[in-house]
């Protein structure tokens, strides 16, 4: 059964049946992420990943001598980055470091959304390379939408059949970089949904200075099968409010939580949890303390403790939510 299938069967009223699928899904995600997790650390503890112990690196306040206790410990210490380009050619240099440096970090799970056609090889060989850790999307980024977008979408099409995506993504609209392309921007966006709609897949959109044509595309064609996330949130609190009125939308909140001027902190703190998943946009958007750098994975910890701080909970109450949330839209 599809999660998605779940949700909508939630909002039509089954709430009982949401609860018990719903729970028993998680169960089994987090056991299997547990097992997953022991098997990782036990790697790293014989040195089979870990080029970078004395870096500072992927540390969290007493985790990194706790590993191998409890399975509920593991549970509690899932970090789940969203959103991350790592296939990019910025880490070829140090790939397989970067990621000792993810999983050290506590991370279980890197969604990666692509870019474009040149993207896709990369993006297939990640996640080749780390099959239980790097989870692909398919879609056509709007800052790539260009007169022949529809020659595009036509080969990226039938390559759903080919493999598994976790989502349709990341798509959407971008009026910081091109004005001129809206109109072909808002026709590609609405027929990537109509794949996700078909696929049952979740979208992974991208709203930059857009926040008012991508609602207007939303209201028009969203219904019960779309389902999904608005990466990189960095709205106001009535476009948190917009999103979340469409029932099963969350907001990816990433570096720009630690930007002091963003004001996001005070937008995240009134948005409900069960809204939110993190993410990084590696390489871009770095968290402080790294602002400026190249910014990775293992930095989805920086956004986790910034927002435990931000709703007052613990790093594992944060962590724990967002990444029940996470696999409440994705099924890796
Ligand atoms: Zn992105």
């Amino acid at each position: 059964m599809h999660f998605g299938d779940v949700w909508i069967g939630f909002q039509k009223g089954s709430e009982f049946l949401f609860g018990v699928v719903v729970n028993f899904h998680l169960t089994i995600e987090l056991s299997l992420q547990c097992a997953q997790n022991g098997r990782r650390q036990d790697d790293i503890a014989n040195g089979a990943e870990s080029d970078d112990k004395d870096s500072g690196y992927g540390r969290h306040p007493g985790k990194s001598n706790r590993w191998g206790q409890t399975s509920d410990y593991f549970c509690a210490m899932s970090l789940i980055d969203t959103h991350s380009h790592i296939y990019l050619p910025q880490f070829d240099e140090d790939l397989d470091a970067m990621i000792a440096r993810a999983r050290e970090a506590g991370v279980t799970k890197i969604f990666l959304p692509n870019i474009d056609l040149d993207s896709i090889p990369l993006m297939h060989k990640l996640s080749d390379r780390y099959p239980e850790l790097c989870y692909p999307m398919l879609g056509l980024h709007p800052c790539d939408v260009k007169e022949n977008y529809i020659d595009v979408l036509n080969t990226m099409k039938p390559m759903f059949n080919d493999r598994k995506y976790i989502a349709v993504g990341e798509i959407g609209i971008d009026l910081y970089w091109d004005k001129t392309t809206l109109d072909i921007q808002i026709e590609a966006f609405k027929i990537q949904c109509a794949w996700a709609k078909a696929l049952a897949l979740p979208i992974v959109i991208h709203a930059r200075d857009s926040f008012d044509e991508i609602f207007a595309v939303m209201d028009e064609i969203h219904d019960d099968k779309l389902f999904g996330v608005f990466h990189c949130f960095t709205g106001h609190a009535d476009q948190a409010k917009k999103v979340m009125s469409y029932g099963n939308f969350l907001m990816g909140i990433g570096g720009v939580l630690t930007y002091e001027k963003s004001g996001l902190d005070v937008v995240a703190k009134d948005i409900p949890m069960e809204y939110l998943v993190l993410e990084t946009d590696s390489p871009f958007l770095t968290p402080k303390p790294f602002r400026g750098k190249r910014n990775e994975s293992s930095y989805v910890k920086f956004v986790a403790e910034k927002l435990a701080t931000v709703k007052e909970l613990s790093y594992d109450e944060v962590i724990g939510t967002t990444s029940q949330n996470a696999l409440k839209i994705f099924r890796p």
